[in-house]
């Protein structure tokens, strides 16, 4: 069933788990991840980047999304990721999605706080939660769902700046920066859990960890033990269903489309079930 985004992440935070948020550019990448939420019983989180507006254009994939969430017998947010203006998240609130992400951690500050403030103000008098980031989550170069910036990876969230940033925001989520990427990792990354404890015994908002593809499942659990209610996975899903792909071309005798969409759904199952249990947002629903 729709969800709020809020009522979602609150229950993860109350129970110290942390829902999964996969992007989905195609239907099979949908299919795949709703029949592995409703199979685990998982709540999870349905959501798609401006970046990847080219492929998926927002106003298609909204009545997708949103058809997809009232079905499942699991609880569904639809969610905006990595909105970069004020213009795009008032489109994704007008096309249905019941929460928005204002990417404006590029930004100075001042700039990211007012901007953020103002989204937060605009969504809520429309019903629709809102997540921000503070800190640069840079990019790996490999896919993902950010902004290509790979230059600013090692700026960590700021505890005292995150509370004040809280404060004057209000928004409903916060992404942090301790060290993670977007992307496909050529390393496995080690993330700041000591920044992360200290950002997260500073504020009672719910922190979100993006970059969910590469990072090690000892530094997922100890995000979850620390904080983290939602954690972004946008290439491990790309990458499973390019590969089961692959391997269906190099051997099937006579492969077809069909084939090729089944490929993308199964391995988009089982890249979300897997995600799932690792998160431990199963038997959660
Ligand atoms: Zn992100």
């Amino acid at each position: 069933m729709l969800t709020p985004f809020r009522e979602i992440i609150r229950d993860a935070h109350l129970r110290h788990y942390a829902v999964g948020a996969f992007n989905c550019l195609s239907l099979e990448h949908v299919m795949g991840a709703l029949s592995a939420a409703e199979e685990l019983r998982a709540p999870i989180i349905l959501q798609l980047a401006e970046v990847q507006f080219p492929e998926a254009p927002m106003e298609w994939m909204a009545p997708l999304f949103l058809r997809a969430a009232h079905e499942a017998t699991v609880p569904v947010a639809v969610h905006l990721d990595h909105g970069r203006s004020i213009e795009t998240c008032i489109r994704a609130i007008r096309a249905g999605f019941n929460s928005v992400m204002f990417d404006g951690a590029a930004l100075p500050l001042e700039e990211n706080i007012a901007r953020s403030a103002l989204i937060a103000r605009l969504a809520h008098a429309a019903g629709v939660d809102v997540e921000a980031e503070l800190g640069r989550v840079g990019d790996t170069g490999f896919g993902g769902e950010g902004t290509g910036d790979s230059s600013a990876a090692d700026i960590f969230t700021d505890v005292e700046e995150s509370a004040r940033f809280l404060a004057e925001t209000e928004v409903d989520a916060l992404a942090i920066a301790i060290g993670n990427l977007h992307g496909r990792y050529i390393a496995t990354p080690q993330l700041n859990i000591a920044r992360l404890a200290e950002i997260n015994a500073r504020n009672r908002t719910p922190l979100v960890l993006h970059g969910g593809s590469g990072t090690s499942e000892a530094d997922f659990k100890a995000s979850i033990r620390n904080g983290i209610c939602k954690i972004n996975v946008a290439t491990a899903l790309q990458v499973a269903a390019t590969e089961q792909t692959e391997r269906y071309l190099a051997t099937d005798a006579a492969p077809d489309y069909i084939g090729i969409k089944r490929c993308a759904i199964e391995a988009s199952r089982r890249s979300v079930a897997y995600h799932i249990r690792l998160f431990e947002s199963d038997g959660k629903a």
